[in-house]
């Protein structure tokens, strides 16, 4: 048995040029399921949010949710698209445990949206994105494999299903093939997911958790030599993190230069992406659309959305996040580099409702991309979710422009206030934390630490200035790093003058 060594990346893109295509799934945050009335909240007890509708019990009709529907429009028109003024539901025939219907309600020929596009920034550069479509369908419920020791069905004892997610209603928005970005292939695809990300997220109609599969994204590459027909595409499914993407296309164009190669052919198939290994495996050959005989749903009545209803979300759509970008970054006085990493930690909201709250757009953007930034990496949670509010990052940011907190006790008070002990200024009371503001007490300190450091203390009043250092660090030593370093070398000096 030969090895086959893999060509760079470098080489790879140097001989053939990449063509990609993405498809993500967005789980819509609507109260309710799509064609039934059961909730949709996440993490409840396995079917316990289901009814005869999603269990698709005999008898039982759909009656599809506008909540839904609105959305998927607003979807539509944020990304520039045409809103079909009639389209019909579909049947999208396999199956699967988790489907008891046997069929998925989706849209085949007659998406709600086509036609769109989105501007994509990477490095300076602007890259649009066309938009094939963008339609309405359902979740599936999820089979659990247990008894086995990867959770696969390899090795399981038994599968149990949770109906809890089918019918949940989940938007798919399709991107025209995308030629032409050569090597910048794998990091384009990852600024359009996180723009795609970002218009969604300001929409308000899904949370586009990646981590919790409310955004999933199916990445399609080809390879063509220049000049040539572009090339058999395989797709690699729920790559479930942006960093995946972008590893998702570069592994599949290494590994299919070194099969184009080796004089081997592309099969058409759907591959896992390997989170822990960075490449991918086949998994099924991939259906073409007839073999779903996909075929109205005669259930359901068409939708024909009002053209002055779509009209009236087209103009109360909020500001386009790469627009909102550029103001808040001229308003923040921060580069757009900057802005970008403000925008890929989730933060942009947050330090807004910061400043809002009453902080500098400098004192904000501190906590929540230091200190709140490193801890929420850490414990691997959104930046949101960390522990500590808007309104308490701008009280602490108070505290310390009052001078009752310094950086060092602040970050210690900021500990607190991540560990659910209150708001700053409780975390401060109670620790004990305030910055010693009492002149009294540290004229006290300051004498001390002159008085038993006479060396020192002879050459300050020879005009040795930087040797106050000395002095500042024994009475931040005495009063336990509670007093304000600036004050007090005023002090010093003041006396020793
Ligand atoms: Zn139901």
């Amino acid at each position: 048995m030969t090895t086959t060594v893999l060509p760079s990346y470098e080489d790879a893109v140097s001989r053939y040029e990449p063509v990609i295509g993405l498809e993500t799934h967005v789980e819509l945050g609507t109260a309710t399921k799509m064609f039934c009335g059961c909730r949709t909240d996440f993490g409840a007890e396995p079917n316990t949010q289901v009814c005869p509708v999603c269990l698709a019990l005999p008898g039982a009709l759909p009656v599809a949710n506008r909540a839904g529907i609105e959305a998927t429009i607003r979807i539509g028109l944020a990304l520039n698209c045409d809103i079909a003024t009639w389209c019909r539901m579909a049947r999208k025939n396999y199956f699967y445990p988790d489907m008891p219907k046997n069929f998925q309600t989706s849209q085949y020929d007659e998406p709600l949206c086509t036609d769109g596009y989105v501007d994509v920034e990477f490095d300076g550069k602007t890259y649009r994105i066309g938009i094939e479509r963008v339609h309405l369908e359902e979740d599936t419920g999820k089979t659990l494999h247990v008894g086995g020791a990867t959770g696969r069905i390899h090795g399981a004892t038994e599968s149990l299903v949770d109906y809890n997610r089918a019918g949940i209603p989940l938007v798919e928005i399709v991107t025209k093939p995308v030629p032409g970005l050569g090597a910048l292939a794998p990091e384009v695809a990852r600024a359009y997911v996180t723009e795609l990300r970002d218009i969604i997220r300001s929409l308000g109609v899904s949370d586009v958790r990646m981590e919790q599969g409310s955004l999933r994204c199916d990445v399609n590459t080809s390879l063509n030599k220049p000049g040539e027909e572009w090339g058999t595409r395989t797709e690699t499914k729920n790559v479930n993190s942006l960093r995946s993407v972008e590893r998702a296309v570069r592994s599949e164009i290494i590994r299919q230069t070194s099969v184009l190669d080796e004089g081997g052919r592309i099969v058409q198939e759907t591959r896992h992406f390997h989170e822990d290994r960075g490449d991918t495996s086949p998994g099924r050959s991939k259906e073409t659309a007839t073999d779903y005989r996909y075929f109205p749903e005669p259930d359901l009545v068409p939708i024909a959305p009002d053209p002055a209803w779509v009209a009236e979300l087209k103009a109360a759509l909020p500001e386009r996040p790469s627009a909102k970008r550029a103001r808040l970054s001229e308003e923040w006085g921060i580069s757009a580099i900057d802005m970008q990493s403000v925008a890929n930690a989730g933060a942009v909201e947050l330090i807004e409702e910061t400043i809002a709250a009453g902080a500098s757009p400098a004192g904000a953007r501190k906590w929540w991309m230091g200190e709140l930034a490193r801890r929420a990496n850490e414990t691997g949670v959104e930046l949101a979710d960390v522990g500590a509010t808007p309104a308490q990052v701008a009280a602490l940011q108070k505290l310390v422009d009052e001078g009752k907190l310094n950086d060092k006790l602040a970050r210690t008070v900021l500990e607190g206030v991540v560990a659910g002990e209150g708001d700053p200024a409780e975390v401060m009371a109670a620790r004990g934390l305030e910055v010693v503001s009492d002149t009294g007490a540290l004229t006290a300190a300051v004498d001390e630490a002159i008085a038993a450091n006479p060396d020192i203390a002879a050459k300050i009043r020879d005009g040795k200035v930087a040797a106050a250092g000395a002095l500042v660090g024994a009475v931040m030593k005495t009063t336990r790093g509670q007093a304000d370093a600036k004050s007090v070398r005023e002090l010093i000096l003041q006396r020793l003058s």
